[in-house]
């Protein structure tokens, strides 16, 4: 059900958009959230989370295959199979999004999330990689881990596999140039890494991106134009950012990990006690929808004024769920934030949030 965004109801976005400070773009990787996403407002994509572009079942195999090799060569021709999808993939969003900024997040996820449960499946991705089940299981088993979510994921999967990023590096920037031979400005892509917790990742992945433009500038004579930036999710980053804004040209404040870890409260599990605690007044509300201004709010603050010392113009946004809540919203207006990302179908009221916030401060 797409709401009616026509007649009185527009006439009152367009008042609230004549008000607001704050830029609302969306959090989108298909191309149905994407144009939902644009017809509702959105003004760009905020936070593309590339994993999910992996389950199709036509790439899940080549993914699979990847995980599945022990060379790097073996994982390289696995990438090779992957590269064509995601370099229509994001042809598809700047499309979709000719004229608004795409920042697109570089895979984050623990690789284990790609293998397959149980028997039959196992059975199955074994036949199809040509391996004997036993070895899907031994990877399995090597990529398992105790608390995924603070383990080998985001920019760890980037140093320890540089190769996954050099492909879907390649598939942003071919992807690029190929859309702006469309014509109008050209696609200046915006590529995000996840999960840094300080400066050094940031100048290994960095390199490793400016490596590849180069040679896709070489292959297709061409010149690019592109961002790198960074998720600000781990209060370590957030406390680092004054450094980490040498190499990043802008920062995504990741709030849902960043409530996560601020908290040391896994957000999958958070609705187990949330009741008790709030009826107890521990907490306020979910600190997962509204964001908890007072500690998770004070790193991004702090991450803000750091970052902003050490490069005056950086670009500040926000990718979590809370960026499209009201009161999270209205804070970020108070830090003087340039955006907020959210789901398409909340991009309305993130509108009406914003201006909100800008006309009662
Ligand atoms: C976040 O952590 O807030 C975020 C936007 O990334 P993800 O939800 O994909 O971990
Ligand atoms: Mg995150």
């Amino acid at each position: 059900l797409k709401p009616d965004l026509s007649g009185d109801f527009s006439q009152l976005m367009e008042w609230a958009d004549g008000v607001r400070r704050l830029k609302v773009r969306t959090n989108a990787e298909t191309p149905d959230d994407a144009a939902t996403a644009r017809g509702f407002g959105a003004e760009g994509i905020g936070l593309c989370r590339t994993e999910h572009m992996f389950f199709d079942p036509a790439r899940i195999i080549s993914m699979r295959e990847m995980i599945l090799a022990d060379t790097e060569k073996g994982r390289r021709a696995a990438l090779d199979k992957l590269l064509p999808y995601q370099r229509q993939d994001f042809i598809d969003l700047f499309r979709i999004m000719k004229g608004l900024p795409v920042t697109i997040r570089l895979l984050d996820p623990p690789l284990h999330e790609f293998l397959p449960h149980g028997d039959a499946e196992i059975a199955e991705v074994a036949n199809a990689a040509g391996v004997a089940e036993a070895v899907v299981r031994r990877r399995i088993l090597e990529l398992s881990e105790a608390n995924p979510m603070l383990g080998h994921r985001g920019c760890r999967l980037g140093i320890s596999y540089p190769e996954i990023y050099e492909m879907q590096t390649r598939a942003i920037f071919e992807a690029a140039i190929e859309v702006s031979k469309d014509g109008g400005d050209p696609v200046i892509p915006e590529i995000m890494i996840p999960l840094i917790i300080g400066k050094k990742e940031l100048e290994i992945l960095k390199a490793v991106i400016i490596n590849v433009a180069s040679e896709v500038e070489a292959e297709k004579s061409a010149k690019l134009e592109f961002l790198v930036g960074t998720m600000i999710e781990l209060p370590r980053a957030a406390l680092k950012a004054g450094e980490i804004a040498e190499e990043a040209e802008f920062f995504s404040f990741g709030t849902n990990d960043l409530t996560q870890t601020t908290y040391g409260l896994s957000r999958d599990d958070a609705s187990r006690f949330l009741d008790t605690y709030i009826s107890k007044d521990i907490f306020a509300g979910d600190p997962f929808v509204s964001l908890d201004q007072e500690g998770v709010g004070e790193l991004v603050r702090i991450a803000a004024e750091r970052g902003r010392k050490t490069r005056s113009d950086i670009k500040l946004g926000i990718c979590g769920e809370h960026g499209g809540d009201p009161s999270s919203i209205a804070f970020c207006d108070q830090l003087g934030l340039d955006y907020v990302s959210c789901s398409p179908y909340r991009v309305p009221i993130a509108r009406l949030a914003a201006a909100q916030a800008a006309l009662k401060s």
